[in-house]
């Protein structure tokens, strides 16, 4: 907080808030070398199916190795990008090493061990939504490593589409169209209208950890048991796969899958880890 006294309106009070807007000053002066100089790297979580505990895929996660601070997660960095607009390039890198991964995944596949190729699922911001070039981009990376669009499925926050008028939608729907799938991630944290799912071309719903916290407790709360089983029947009726977040424990996986859900992702499967991890992971899993 900037102190009055004296008429200097530049003397800061607090010291801690003004080493964080230095941080975040320098953090964000420093991303685009950052991104040229190949900083930014991925780390793999396994998409979990709840009802044969296999690995179906994984979600890409990106972090950025500083010089300086060393690792960073993204909650450090993504709203600097989005804010500067880098977040549309460092996207879309995302995108492409995170499906060329997948394509790596696909070709080891290919001696028998696992009759259908993992999935990746990538995460998009708001703003690589209101790019034009998103569709191209997306098209061009899928043709140039041979990943089949239904291999390929993008989330996009709850809260980024509340209110999306058609011209934000359009995209998604093109991409849809293609065959990728569409999830709608955190979902429970918005105050999006469940009706409005209808309107969405989304195919997958990523029910938010907070839903998957509640389940820790156990006998859980009846209450809490009632919104996810009535969130899993409502989603199903409209024909989209439950996913869950943050699945921490046996007891909250084996909860979850009786109230219906899908799939799991979450620290009792795997951390995120770097690729060779989840290969392992999905290897073991098709050969017992
Ligand atoms: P998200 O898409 O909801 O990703 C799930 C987050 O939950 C990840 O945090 C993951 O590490 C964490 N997580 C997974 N399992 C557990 C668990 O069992 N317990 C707990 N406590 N946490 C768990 P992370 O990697 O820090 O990512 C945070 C958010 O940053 C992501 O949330 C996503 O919104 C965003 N993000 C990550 N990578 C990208 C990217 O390439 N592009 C964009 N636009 N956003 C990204
Ligand atoms: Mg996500
Ligand atoms: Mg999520
Ligand atoms: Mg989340």
């Amino acid at each position: 907080r900037a102190k009055s006294a004296g008429g200097n309106r530049f003397e800061l009070a607090d010291p801690e808030a003004d080493a964080r807007a230095i941080t975040r000053h320098g953090l964000t002066t420093a991303l685009p070398a950052a991104l040229d100089r190949g900083e930014f790297f991925i780390e793999y979580q396994p998409l979990v199916h709840l009802g044969d505990g296999s690995v179906r895929g994984a979600e890409a996660l990106v972090r950025w190795l500083h010089p300086q601070h060393g690792v960073l997660g993204p909650d450090r960095f993504i709203p600097l990008a989005e804010h500067t607009g880098l977040i549309v390039p460092l996207g879309r890198w995302v995108l492409e090493e995170s499906v060329r991964q997948a394509r790596e995944w696909g070709e080891r596949y290919g001696d028998g061990t696992a009759d259908r190729p993992l999935r990746i699922n990538v995460n998009l911001s708001p703003c690589q939504l209101s790019h034009p070039g998103l569709v191209q981009d997306t098209v061009e990376i899928l043709e140039r490593t041979g990943v089949q669009p239904d291999s390929l499925c993008l989330e996009v926050t709850e809260s980024a589409l509340i209110g999306a008028d058609n011209d934000l939608l359009k995209p998604l729907r093109r991409l849809a169209e293609m065959g990728v799938d569409i999830a709608l991630d955190d979902f429970g944290t918005g105050y999006s209208n469940l009706a409005n799912l209808r309107r969405l071309p989304v195919s997958i719903l990523k029910l938010d950890r907070s839903f998957t916290q509640s389940m820790q407790r156990f006998p859980a709360d009846p209450v809490d048991l009632k919104i996810v089983e009535g969130i899993v029947s409502l989603a199903h009726s409209l024909d989209l796969a439950v996913t869950v977040e943050g699945v921490e424990t046996g007891a909250q996986a084996e909860q979850l899958r009786i109230l219906g859900c899908d799939t799991a992702q979450g620290w009792y499967y795997a951390r995120p880890g770097p690729p060779e991890r989840l290969h392992e992971l999905a290897l073991v899993d098709a050969t017992g």
